[in-house]
């Protein structure tokens, strides 16, 4: 696959990304050898990018296939974590389960945020600031669903990569329209920072329209390389090929059949409401008669982050 290279970084990539997060515990639950197989086929099929993150708790099987391809593709993680401690802790986390020296890329996690993270989040940001100085984190930045935030971080010079959410339905785009996130990433591209684009397809909402989705953020041209979920080595292939040029409309429907959605089990939820803080477009909504939280689908991005703050496993993934 041909390569970009990521703003000033120096770091090259593939204009397709293989987002970890689908095959891991929080969505899909793929088991380890399924999950190092798909990683290794994604990486011997030529895609030399990864994403993932603290929360997905994937490093394990991206470990695995290295290991098992002997290749080292790019890695971009990130972390949730506020505080110094929080971020360095996640930080040498990623380095020990993946048996690196050094990572690629490291950002905040700031899905659901305002410009004031850098404010709020001081201490982690100065922490990847301080690793990339050491030499342990090439490139730092932040990944985020919030067109100010993403304008804000194009006129930073701290901030290497920008990873903002983009689909052609504006799913999941916080404080602005689609335009305007437009407007925020050509900002970000024209800074010189890498921009590599998230929720292309809405978290699986857009599967209907694949190609119409895909070719929209294709279409703006300011980015670099794009993430996508995949959980089957098929949907590696036929992303491949869609992105090389060369995919069979025949196959489409077939991927369509990786759709995915997330509900509360009412007999296990205990109306903690610890979910309803953490979701990243407010999609979960709380029934004060019944005591139970419920999940609005059609705000809903299937990123599954609500089921690492539910301690009672009452949401899933159907
Ligand atoms: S976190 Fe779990 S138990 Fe708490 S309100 Fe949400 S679904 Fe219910
Ligand atoms: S309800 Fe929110 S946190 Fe849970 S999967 Fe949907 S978008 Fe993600």
């Amino acid at each position: 696959m041909k390569q970009r290279v990521l703003g000033r970084t120096g770091i090259s990539v593939t204009e397709l990304c293989f987002g970890a997060l689908p095959m891991g515990p929080r969505q899909k639950n793929l088991n380890l050898v399924e999950c190092t197989d798909l990683v290794a086929f994604a990486l011997q099929k030529g895609i030399n990018f990864i994403d993932t993150a603290q929360m997905y708790e994937t490093y394990l099987p991206i470990r695995k296939a290295m290991e098992k391809t002997g290749i080292r593709p790019v890695i971009a993680s990130k972390s949730t974590a506020s505080s110094y401690e929080g971020m360095e802790e996640a930080i040498l986390e990623a380095l020990s389960k993946l048996n690196i020296s050094s990572i690629d890329i490291f950002l905040l996690h700031a899905a659901r945020v305002d410009e004031k993270v850098f404010e709020n989040r001081a201490g982690a940001f100065q922490c990847l600031k301080d690793y990339k100085q050491r030499g342990k984190i090439k490139a730092i930045g932040i990944s985020t669903h919030n067109v100010n935030v993403v304008s804000l971080a194009a006129k930073m010079e701290d901030i290497d990569i920008i990873f903002p959410l983009l689909n052609k339905s504006g799913i999941g785009v916080l404080a602005g329209t689609i335009d305007d996130m437009k407007e925020s990433i050509k900002e970000g591209y024209d800074a010189g920072k890498g921009i590599y684009l998230m929720k292309v397809l809405g978290g699986g909402n857009l599967i209907d329209e694949y190609c119409e989705s895909v070719n929209f953020a294709r279409n703006i041209g300011n980015y670099h390389s794009i993430a996508m979920g995949m959980v089957s080595r098929e949907e590696i292939e036929f992303n491949i090929n869609f992105f090389e040029g060369n995919y069979d409309p025949e196959r489409v429907p077939t991927i369509k059949g990786y759709t995915k959605r997330y509900q509360v089990f009412e007999d296990l939820c205990i109306g903690c409401k610890s979910c309803t803080k953490i979701c990243p477009n407010f999609a979960i909504d709380f029934d004060d008669v019944k005591k139970k939280a419920f999940i609005n689908t059609n705000r809903c991005l299937t990123c599954g982050y609500c089921t690492s703050a539910c301690k009672e496993f009452a949401i899933r993934m159907i």
